[in-house]
């Protein structure tokens, strides 16, 4: 069997499609313009790439977007003022703040300082209770991405057997969450398998739906997939450089062979990865729709 690739990139481009005629109708009804603040402490290269794909993204989409870049050495208050700043902006509808943040600032408390209504990563825990018990959240975008995928791909998760690898506070529980939730596109039975699980192959091989979020390259490999499972590999791993010096990225999964068993793969890069800003979009489009209300 050679599985279908499912494509995050054309999925986040039907998406952005759906936010831009959105975000235009709210424009132009209501006057109102998404607004989105990416804030960026120090110098960190691959932060600085990611906001800067943010930011491209917020443009392509009309959006009014601003970056906030701070130097290394900003302060525990002066990053709180910052952000409580932009919490009373009404041109400003999200606000994201890149981490990780230096070390002399404490990350939990920056990101319980913004309100839960322009958190538009959904990590603040007003939100993440919000996820858990199915009250309407902004969704962390990884996860909220992967399901986005899934119904998009037209795979049945209800009553799905799905297993997860990895318990993380930004992929591995949230989309355990989601997916569990009393809904469309969820209603799944969910495991989460982590580094104390004991023979975790015996877990996966049960999965109808193999979600991984390691961050261990080949962490899953052929002998743990069940045949005919759909494979959602979120991992982003750098195992070296062309000739050119551009990385080369792998997942968690071990690609050729997994695609050889499974009924369906996202491949990295071009799965997972452009659906996590496409999120970010679709929760401040969202966060601009509700201030109109
Ligand atoms: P993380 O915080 O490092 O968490 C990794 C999780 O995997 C932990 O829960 C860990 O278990 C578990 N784990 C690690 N090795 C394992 C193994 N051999 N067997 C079973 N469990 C194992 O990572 P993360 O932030 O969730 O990210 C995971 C991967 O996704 C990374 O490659 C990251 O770059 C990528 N990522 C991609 C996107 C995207 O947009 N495409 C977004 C976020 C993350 P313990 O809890 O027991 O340590």
């Amino acid at each position: 069997m050679t599985a279908k690739l499912i494509k995050g990139k054309e999925i986040a481009a039907e998406i952005r499609a759906e936010i831009k005629q959105q975000a235009d109708v709210l424009k132009s009804e209501k006057s109102i313009t998404p607004g989105l603040v990416t804030i960026l402490v120090g110098e960190n290269p691959a932060s600085q790439s990611y906001v800067r794909a943010k930011q491209k993204t917020a443009h392509e989409l009309g959006f009014h977007s601003i970056q906030e870049n701070q130097p290394a050495d900003t302060t525990e208050p002066d990053l709180l003022k910052l952000v409580e700043k932009y919490n009373i902006d009404p041109a400003i509808h999200g606000i994201l703040v890149q981490l990780p943040l230096p070390k002399h600032i404490n990350e939990t408390k920056i990101l319980y300082a913004i309100d839960p209504d322009k958190d538009v990563d959904g990590f603040h825990p007003v939100n993440v209770g919000r996820m858990v018990i199915g009250a309407p959240a902004y969704l962390p975008c990884t996860p909220y991405g992967i399901q986005q995928m899934l119904i998009r791909s037209g795979v049945q998760t209800e009553g799905a057997e799905v297993v997860i690898v990895g318990r993380s506070n930004i992929v591995g529980k949230p989309i355990a969450n989601i997916l569990l939730q009393k809904a469309a596109g969820a209603n799944a039975t969910v495991t989460v398998c982590h580094t104390r699980t004991k023979n975790m192959a015996d877990h996966t091989r049960r999965a109808d739906i193999l979600i991984v979020a390691a961050g261990i390259p080949k962490a899953v490999t052929a002998d743990m997939v069940k045949p005919g499972a759909v494979v959602v590999d979120v991992g982003v791993n750098e195992v070296g450089r062309t000739a050119e010096g551009k990385r080369i990225l792998v997942g968690d999964v071990d690609f050729e062979p997994v695609s050889q068993i499974a009924s369906a793969i996202t491949p990295v890069p071009g799965g997972v990865g452009p659906m996590t800003i496409t999120m970010l979009m679709l929760n401040t489009l969202q966060a601009a729709q509700r201030s109109a209300s």
